[in-house]
């Protein structure tokens, strides 16, 4: 038997209790979240710290105890992604066939860095990322990507790609080598992760265009046009044209066919960054507001948004075949050489990463659960408490700012709410532990309370609940 004095194993009887109370943990986890707290009583980091500072990590603890400081630790001292009542940022509640698979990829930890070393994780993944494509209009085929750890990771991706694809002596001479400065465009309401890919790309914030956005914070078109011909008779670069299905903010979905098109007739690579609404693209209802992405160069779509795998899994896909290869392989002495002259895409080729866990493993297994008819219908579920949560506010006489047929509500108390007084009824909805919603502006201007229904467990109670403590909360502030 394995002594834990000298070794990294456990017992029998240590492994049972850890794994007895995992499981335990598992099973109570939805019940407990929806009859608790979505939000942590106090936010105070004196007691989170003294509480953590005080476990012994000198001396082995028993498997029971670890566990259960942990979960209460948790329990207490978080705002609950997958708690029912959690309206937020597109963290959704894990599926326990995810969270299996979790467990799972790190049991196996394959290294999926090269094929020969995991091979059937590989083509797991392979599989996954053409099946990925199609739901975009895709030929499977002819569908290139990898998995990353999040949008950000896919989306950081997508400008190397195009930045390599469009200037090949990048890679030898970097951007002190090329003749123009590359520029690309994105809307004003994109995500965050291409204002920061500018600047770690090295291209720097001035290369980020920001398009404005007509009344529904949706890409102007031919404002973009007019701005990649200023751009390119000034003597700069337009290398990247992106387009957001479904913003972070509101959920607005750029005009995608002209956003294709603009870009096609200047020459630039066209990215659409679906990493949250992607998912929409499995019911036929929806998939006609993606339209456009299919003409697409690159897609970013996160397994860990609408399809409620565990954080972290984004995808960057691509119909450019050679275009990964391009921007990042290196080649090295130390690489396995088994699959050498086999047809197969060694995976640290495609991306960022080197060593790189299992990633689709979570994502494959929950399908493989589910079925795609079982996402299907979660998507559509989740739609139609969007649309009562809507309804509901308009019933309650809020007023509603945002017009998309995504699950996210922009709203406020009136037309001219202050900042203010939103921002104290967000912060009295998050006191009463009832629900996590947050704030935010819309075109950088308008300030909006903003709640988004992406938990597949939320239901009709828990949007009543919800709209009875924005009641209570607009009567307060
Ligand atoms: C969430 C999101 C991202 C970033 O993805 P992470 O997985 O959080 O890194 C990028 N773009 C959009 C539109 C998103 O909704």
């Amino acid at each position: 038997m394995a002594n834990p004095n000298t070794a990294l194993d456990l017992t029998p009887d240590q492994s049972e209790r850890l794994w007895d109370s995992v499981l335990q943990l598992v099973a109570a986890h939805p019940q407990r979240l929806r009859n608790g707290r979505a939000t942590p009583a106090a936010l105070d980091p004196a007691v989170v710290r003294s509480n953590v500072g005080a476990v012994d990590l000198e001396r082995a603890c028993e498997a029971r105890q670890a566990v259960e400081h942990l979960a209460e630790g948790l329990y207490e001292h978080q705002v609950h992604p997958p708690h029912p009542r959690y309206f937020g940022l597109f963290n959704p509640a894990a599926t326990e066939a995810g969270v299996a698979g979790d467990a799972l990829t790190a049991l196996f930890n394959p290294n999926v860095a090269a094929w020969s070393h995991s091979p059937f994780a590989t083509e797991i993944e392979q599989r996954l990322i053409r099946e990925l494509g199609a739901l975009f209009g895709f030929e499977p085929s002819a569908v290139h990507g990898t998995f990353a750890a999040g949008g950000m990771e896919a989306n950081h991706t997508a400008v190397l790609t195009a930045l390599s694809s469009s200037f090949p002596r990048i890679a030898e001479a970097g951007l002190r080598g090329l003749d123009a400065d590359p520029v690309f465009y994105v809307s004003a309401e994109c995500h965050h992760s291409f204002h920061r890919a500018a600047r770690v790309c090295g291209l720097g914030s001035m290369a980020l265009r920001a398009v404005p956005v007509d009344d529904q914070l949706r890409m102007d078109a031919a404002a973009l046009s007019a701005m990649i011909e200023a751009d390119a008779a000034a003597g700069l670069a337009p290398f990247l044209v992106v387009g957001t299905a479904g913003t972070t903010n509101a959920g607005a979905i750029d005009p995608l066919e002209a956003v294709g098109t603009a870009a096609r007739k200047h020459g630039v690579w066209f990215h659409v960054d679906a990493a949250w609404a992607g998912a929409a693209t499995l019911h036929p209802r929806w998939r006609q507001l993606l339209a456009g992405c299919e003409k697409a160069d690159s897609v970013t779509i996160d397994a860990h948004k609408w399809f409620s795998a565990p954080m972290g899994a984004g995808v960057f896909l691509t119909t450019r075949r050679g275009a990964l290869d391009q921007a990042f392989r290196v080649d090295n002495p130390y690489m396995p050489r088994e699959a050498d002259g086999a047809a197969v895409v060694d995976q640290y080729q495609q991306g960022l990463q080197w060593s790189r866990r299992f990633i689709g493993l979570k994502l494959w297994l929950s399908l493989r659960l589910h079925g795609w008819e079982g996402y299907r219908a979660a998507v559509e579920r989740m739609q139609r408490v969007g649309d009562y949560l809507q309804d509901r506010l308009l019933a309650d006489g809020w007023h509603v700012l945002n017009d998309t047929p995504l699950p996210i509500v922009c709203f406020a108390a009136s037309p001219d709410s202050s900042e203010s007084e939103l921002e104290a009824i967000r912060a009295a909805v998050f006191a009463s532990g009832e629900a996590w919603i947050s704030t935010t502006r819309l075109g950088g201007r308008q300030v909006a309370l903003r709640a988004c229904v992406t938990n597949f467990r939320t239901n009709e109670q828990d949007v009543d609940r919800l709209a009875e403590y924005l009641q209570r909360a607009r009567r307060l502030a």
